[in-house]
């Protein structure tokens, strides 16, 4: 019999704040009570999923992108460079060509237009990938280099490294950076099903239309988590109601959540109210993948 390959949930939110990592670390830690489960925090410029689980340590290691390297021995000052850059990245200034590191997408057009062999290839840090397991939970944390401005590339190697890791997992579940723009779609990609985690409050509702604006453009199917439920503001769910975007869980509004959030604690043992919210999520992602095996 072949071992079916993992299906895959993003956590996302249209801002941060929401109680997205909340959801995806407990998320993680109650599925892996019965299944194997690998959390991935992609939320790269501050990943902090493994506050959770001080119990488990990391092993990092570096992760490199390429970036051009200017040989001025080579160089003729021909300008082909310049023009071909369309990030603007690599630029001839007066008798020196400049490569803009933080610029730079890593497409290799620059060095292999230049005629003269005079902008090789070379590696440099983009960040670390960290891998930790303990029973049947596998944590892995991308975090970016500080100072390092491109997410996406760190994104697409986390997920083309936990093609060979993780494959055998049953449940991926991707924490996302928050937002709408591209690392978010880079985070979300290969999910078969997409959490979001919105609040009931007018900027919830704001940011949450602009998350699913952003992730109908990649047909993903998308659920609804309301975190913070109950401190009166309905428009959320009439929203979801006319988009028909399932509300699969309403976490309460609790002092006692929110201060063990702050301090990086788990909570579902001590909330029955929580647990039952959280069951109801699992219950959901279960039901979807038999839904769509
Ligand atoms: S394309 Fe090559 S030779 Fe021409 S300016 Fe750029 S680095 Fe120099
Ligand atoms: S590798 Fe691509 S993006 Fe980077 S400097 Fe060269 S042309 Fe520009």
């Amino acid at each position: 019999m072949t071992t079916p390959p993992p299906y895959r949930i993003a956590i996302a939110s249209g801002k941060g704040g929401t109680g997205k990592t909340f959801v995806a670390v407990h998320l993680a830690k109650m599925i892996s009570t019965s299944a194997s489960c690998t959390l991935v925090d992609l939320d790269v410029e501050e990943p902090n999923d493994s506050i959770f689980f001080p119990e488990m340590e990391l092993e990092s290691r570096l992760v490199y992108k390429q970036i051009p390297e200017w040989n001025e021995e080579r160089c003729t000052l021909c300008g082909l460079c310049s023009k071909t850059c369309k990030f603007h990245a690599v630029m001839q200034l007066g008798d020196s060509v400049i490569v803009f590191n933080e610029l730079c997408h890593s497409c290799y057009a620059c060095s292999e237009l230049c005629p003269n062999d005079a902008l090789p290839m070379k590696n440099q840090t983009l960040g670390t990938i960290g891998i930790a397991k303990s029973n049947q939970l596998t944590l892995v944390e991308s975090r970016l280099k500080v100072g390092e401005e491109q997410a996406v590339p760190l994104i697409k190697k986390t997920h083309r490294n936990l093609q060979t890791e993780v494959n055998k997992t049953d449940y991926i579940l991707y924490d996302s950076p928050p937002g709408t723009s591209c690392p978010v779609v880079a985070a979300t990609k290969p999910a078969d099903l997409v959490l979001l985690v919105t609040e009931p409050t007018s900027f919830g509702l704001n940011d949450l239309k602009l998350a699913v604006e952003t992730l109908r453009k990649t047909q993903k199917p998308m659920a609804i988590i309301i975190n913070r439920y109950g401190i009166g503001y309905e428009d959320v769910e009439q929203y979801c109601e006319i988009e028909k975007l399932p509300v699969i869980a309403k976490i309460p509004y609790s002092r006692k959540i929110a201060e063990a959030y702050a301090l990086g604690h788990i909570v579902t043992e001590s909330d029955p109210e929580l647990l039952s919210q959280l069951k109801n999520v699992v219950d959901f992602i279960k039901l979807h993948r038999n839904e769509n095996a």
